[in-house]
């Protein structure tokens, strides 16, 4: 059994139990991901384990997968630049629907409204824990995040350009460039050649993906009618069942969403965000059905 740790187009670098890392050649369209659990054979890399996957849409609106069997999806948010709302709900919604657990990590708390920002974000999304509020660039409450992830957890993070995702990998993991590049200094793998993601072993245990050039992701892998189910705010709501079989919570009477907006229990602005989702989600379904 081997780890597939760096993928880059059409080299995979996997690692043994004990820790030795061979590369392998693989076709340019090859799907294994960093982070599967491989059995190498005669014919190439046999997938044993690929769950829990990370997806995205490129810039030409195809589907690619990040990584796979990830444990949590960090969601970092800074004071500077700002993050949409629907860029977090987006990133909830994203990681829970592939079975991945999300925690928010609000970085540059040394900037001013970063206290202000943990503060909405906890009442905004009051299902998702931990909150971690961090500053890459001091080097402060970092302890608390590596020491979430020492149990053994793997993660990636994702959130919009500039709010400190790779400073915030530096700080976890030391200069993952460099890590990446000792597997062959020669050829100068890791360091000229594109790479897609490279997995790294944090230093009090866990592991973390570096994926350069990951920010947006949307849920591709959800359907109209299951965002609800992952849609932050709305679990109380659905616990006990809305009663319409395939109900989008729309303006159903009598469906349980809307009787929670009606009463309050739901933010009339998180019902709008959630039907916003849900009327793009539609749109991509009439695209892909092809009319
Ligand atoms: P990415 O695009 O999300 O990967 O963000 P970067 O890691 O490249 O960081 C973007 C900018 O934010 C850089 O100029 C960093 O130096 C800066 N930055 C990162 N962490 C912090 C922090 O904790 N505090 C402050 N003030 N700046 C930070
Ligand atoms: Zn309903």
């Amino acid at each position: 059994m081997r780890l597939v740790v760096a993928h880059y187009g059409v080299e995979v670098v996997v690692r043994a139990p004990d820790g030795t890392r061979s590369r392998l050649a693989v076709p340019r369209d090859c799907s294994l991901l960093v982070g599967d659990r491989v059995r190498l054979e005669s014919g190439g890399p046999v997938v044993l384990e690929s769950e829990r996957v990370l997806r995205r849409r490129d810039r030409r609106g195809r589907t690619r997968s990040v990584a796979a069997n990830l444990d949590v999806v960090g969601i970092v948010l800074a004071p500077i630049p700002h993050t949409p709302d629907a860029f977090v709900d987006r990133a909830l919604v994203g990681a829970r629907a592939a079975g991945i657990a999300p925690l928010l990590v609000i970085n540059k708390s040394d900037l001013p409204g970063a206290a202000e920002l943990a503060s909405r974000m906890r009442a905004d999304f009051p299902d998702v824990e931990p909150v971690f509020e961090v500053s890459a660039g001091r080097g402060t409450g970092l302890a608390a995040l590596s020491d979430h992830l020492a149990r053994g957890l793997r993660g990636v993070f994702v959130g919009v350009s500039g709010v400190g995702k790779s400073s915030l990998v530096n700080a976890l993991v030391g200069d993952p460039s460099l890590a990446v590049g000792e597997i062959n200094p020669v050829s100068g793998l890791g360091r000229h050649i594109t790479s897609n993601a490279t997995l790294h072993s944090l230093p009090g245990g866990g592991e973390w993906i570096d994926t350069p050039g990951f920010r947006d992701f949307g849920p591709v892998t959800v359907t109209s009618l299951d965002l609800a189910r992952f849609f932050p705010g709305f679990e109380a709501a659905l616990e006990a069942g809305c009663h319409y079989r395939d109900c989008r919570h729309r303006v159903e009477p009598g469906c349980s969403v809307i009787a929670a907006v009606e009463s309050g229990r739901i933010p009339a602005a998180r019902h709008a965000a959630y039907l916003a989702l849900l009327e793009e989600l539609e749109q991509a379904e009439k695209v892909a059905r092809g009319y």
